[in-house]
């Protein structure tokens, strides 16, 4: 089956794009950030730690992640709990950062992933997606934005939904997890060779579809 995949830093917009690109060629949308939030969760409830080694173990023993999908929106279970609602807060998104750094966490979703992939076109967003979950993905896409660009979308986003926040601290956030996703050892975000290198730091959501969706027809997906 035929796969788009788009990997770029926390922010840069990759699940918006992907949902709509994944939306105009008929895919399913794999939002694999979301899957390593899941397994945060079950670190965060158990207070587990994932800088120790056992713990980590004893965690991917327990946990069962799978996905489905409702009206075309992924649902993410957790030993059969839906907790795609819990995903999306800063402290999920940090422990996902840290627990995510861990071969045993990886190896526990690269099955799911490539599973999903080779029963269905798929648009799927992450950070390793185009350099080892789908290396031979027929679009690969590397999305980002400046830091500030992307601190200020996150900004807006939780304004809207009327939290109190502040810019220079997002910016500052959004920072430590570039920082700490691009700089492990396993699994660093980093671009593919065969990427095409995209900044929306100045472009709309529809332009950037537009583009990838260029990308898609070029490669007759
Ligand atoms: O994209 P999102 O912010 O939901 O991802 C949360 C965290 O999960 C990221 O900061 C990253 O450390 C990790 N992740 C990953 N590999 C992926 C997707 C996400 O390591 N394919």
């Amino acid at each position: 089956m035929a796969s788009v995949a788009i990997d770029g830093p926390a922010g840069a917009g990759k699940s918006t794009i992907a949902k709509l690109v994944a939306k105009e060629l008929n895919a399913i949308y794999v939002d694999t950030g979301a899957m390593y939030r899941a397994i945060a969760i079950y670190f965060l409830r158990n207070r587990l730690d994932p800088e120790i080694p056992e713990q980590v173990a004893e965690a991917c023993e327990q946990i069962e992640v799978t996905i489905t999908y409702e009206d075309g929106n992924q649902q993410v279970w957790l030993n059969g709990e839906n907790v795609t609602p819990f995903l999306r807060t800063e402290e999920v998104g940090d422990m996902a950062s840290r627990s995510s750094a861990k071969q045993a966490v990886r190896d526990k979703l690269l099955q799911l992933q490539r599973d999903l992939a080779s029963s269905h076109k798929v648009v799927m967003d992450g950070r390793d997606i185009g350099t080892h979950v789908l290396p031979e993905a027929e679009v690969k896409i590397y999305l980002t934005a400046s830091s500030a660009e992307r601190a200020r979308r996150r900004y807006e986003e939780l304004t809207a939904r009327g939290e109190i926040c502040d810019l220079a601290e997002i910016e500052q956030a959004i920072i430590e997890r570039d920082q700490q996703d691009m700089s492990r050892t396993i699994a660093p975000l980093k671009q593919a060779e065969d990427a095409c290198y995209l900044d929306s730091s100045d472009l709309t959501i529809p332009e950037v579809v537009a583009w990838i969706l260029e990308k898609c027809e070029e490669a007759a997906i």
